[in-house]
């Protein structure tokens, strides 16, 4: 026991800030069964009342009617604010223009515009389609001629893989900021000082939009730790040597994930942050789990709106 312990500041974390703000990424299901998993998880997160719920966009546009089903039935059933991804492979801007137009006309205002990868995947060469936006900057400015959306962009703590440099990744961010960007949203990390720094650059930098950090559940800890490899997150040791020898023990790997992902976001919650994008993975009950313990309890007269 301390000899002191008037010493110590209260951790903000103990007494659950009241302006907590949470955000849910999900992907577009491939089958019937997934899909009924994705509703059952977004029927189960939504009285939580996140800021919005997003619906990524595959590889090279391959989910675009899924995507955009997702997107548009949950701006019908009005109960969340819908986000989607939107990137800019393989298709002309006549395309993308037709899907942002959609979007709006379905009455969803808010659009995570990114460049994306090439079909081959991350770390394959991007070539723009000759007719198509170029980069995300050029898409953020051609959604925007088209309506007046929200814009969401990614941002990268460790650098994207083929940036030259931290500096120059927080250069582009800033191109994307003047593009007409309102918020990024962080490639998942673990370490929170790698956050907590990379915002200060960009503070420094002054760059003064939301930095919402993106939180991944390691539901499955190899699968999370390879596709980290090739995004450029870095994966600590302490974080491999706490799922060590759970392979086929899923039980206690999610009690596991549940804890290293509470620590994480109570972590941050300490040093100021209120804002949280979680990576669903399309499953409710780990990210729950944390937004429970972050104060957020279920607003129940949302039953009466279903
Ligand atoms: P950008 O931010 O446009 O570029 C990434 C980096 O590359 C830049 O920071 C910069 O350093 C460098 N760069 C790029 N273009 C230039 C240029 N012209 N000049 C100089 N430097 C340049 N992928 C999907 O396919 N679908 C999704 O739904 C999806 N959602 C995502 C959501 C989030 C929050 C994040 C973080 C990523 C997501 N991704 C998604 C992954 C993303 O598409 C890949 O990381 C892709 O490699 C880069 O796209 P971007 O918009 O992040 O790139």
């Amino acid at each position: 026991m301390s000899e002191n312990p008037t010493c110590e500041l209260p951790r903000a974390s103990r007494t659950l800030p009241s302006d907590i703000r949470v955000s849910f990424e999900f992907f577009p299901p491939k089958t019937v069964a997934m899909e009924a998993m994705l509703w059952e998880s977004i029927n189960r997160l939504a009285p939580l009342r996140p800021s919005f719920m997003s619906v990524t966009y595959g590889a090279a546009g391959s989910t675009r009617e899924r995507t955009h089903a997702t997107v548009a039935r949950l701006a019908k059933e009005g109960v969340v604010k819908p986000a989607a991804h939107l990137t800019c492979v393989d298709a002309a801007r006549g395309e993308i223009d037709a899907i942002v137009q959609g979007y709006w006309e379905a009455g969803v205002r808010h659009i995570i515009a990114l460049r994306g990868d090439p079909q081959e995947g991350l770390g394959a060469k991007f070539c723009p389609h000759p007719d198509g936006y170029e980069s995300s900057c050029a898409l953020i400015a051609g959604i925007k001629r088209i309506a007046d959306f929200e814009i969401s962009v990614s941002a990268y703590p460790e650098r994207h893989p083929e940036s030259l440099s931290l500096d120059a990744d927080i250069d582009f961010l800033r191109a994307k900021v003047d593009a007409g960007a309102n918020r990024a949203i962080t490639q998942f990390f673990f370490e929170n000082e790698i956050y907590l720094n990379y915002l200060e650059k960009l503070r420094a930098r002054g760059i003064d939009i939301p930095i919402v950090p993106g939180i991944m559940p390691m539901q499955n800890f190899k699968q999370t730790a390879g596709f980290a490899k090739k995004a450029g997150a870095s994966v600590p040791q302490w974080l491999a040597d706490r799922f060590e020898g759970l392979d086929d023990d899923p039980q206690t790997r999610r009690l596991v994930a549940a804890t290293v992902a509470a620590e994480q976001v109570l972590g941050l919650v300490d040093h100021g942050v209120r804002d949280f994008h979680f990576y669903t993975n399309n499953r409710a009950d780990l990210v729950y789990a944390i937004c429970h313990l972050l104060g957020l309890r279920p607003r129940l007269e949302l039953k009466a709106a279903e």
